[in-house]
């Protein structure tokens, strides 16, 4: 199965990310993870995107389109595939239909997760997250066992420089003028696409996503 996990920034898109593709043995692409390697590697793509980022602007499509095609390349023919964070625009959804088309892949789900803005700038404040894993924690709303150290590996958690308050309200008004546009059109595409409120505790939004997607819990 191949989905697409859509929603704003801060709405659990990570958190839930994680426990589907772990319960279902299923690979992620996940480009703001990609990218942030990339700027940690100090590559070419990461010098081009950190502006970008830290400015809570889009990354320019061609370079997200070309990370996206090289990452698929190398996945393993024939796994489930979740995607968070792309397409965020419409550039990328056309380029994202070629590409999957000549892989012979199609998007069967789209999963959108939503909740307020005030609901996510709150989350976003107090956000704290693994480098290695990615796993996502909150140091008010959903704090680790240990202060500041990743439940699952014990990784120093960081604050991504992107989660300040000023940068935090832009990413969410280019979310609503540019991805948020993007739901539709997945609703006149073939893929079925579900809507599940993100402003729930971790164990329900989950519960919810997987009876969506019929691969129970
Ligand atoms: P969030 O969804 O919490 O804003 P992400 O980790 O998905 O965070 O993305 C962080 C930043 O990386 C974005 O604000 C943007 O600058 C860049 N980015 C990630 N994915 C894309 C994409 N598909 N297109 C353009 N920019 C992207």
């Amino acid at each position: 199965m191949h989905v697409i996990l859509l929603g704003p920034p801060g709405v659990g898109k990570g958190t839930q990310g994680i426990l589907l593709a772990n319960s279902m043995g299923w690979q992620r692409v996940v480009t703001g993870d990609l990218l942030r390697a990339a700027v940690n590697a100090g590559t070419d793509l990461g010098q081009q995107a950190q502006e970008y980022m830290s400015a809570g602007e889009l990354v320019p499509d061609p370079l997200i389109i070309e990370m996206v095609k090289e990452k698929l390349s190398a996945l393993p023919a024939g796994t489930g595939v979740l995607f968070d964070g792309f397409p965020r625009t419409e550039p990328q959804v056309t380029a994202f239909g070629v590409m999957l088309e000549a892989l012979g892949l199609t998007i069967d789900r789209v999963v959108v997760l939503e909740a307020s803005d005030e609901v996510l700038v709150a989350r976003i404040a107090g956000r704290r997250s693994c480098p290695t894993c990615g796993s996502v924690y909150n140091s008010v709303l959903a704090p680790p066992q240990r202060e500041g150290v990743c439940d699952n590996d014990g990784s120093q958690l960081v604050h991504r420089t992107d989660d300040t308050e000023a940068t935090v309200q832009n990413r969410l008004t280019v979310y609503r003028r540019e991805t948020e546009p993007l739901i539709s059109y997945y609703e006149g595409s073939n893929a079925i696409v579900h809507h599940i409120s993100g402003d729930q505790g971790v164990d329900e939004v989950q519960a919810e996503v997987l009876q969506a997607l019929g691969v129970g819990l």
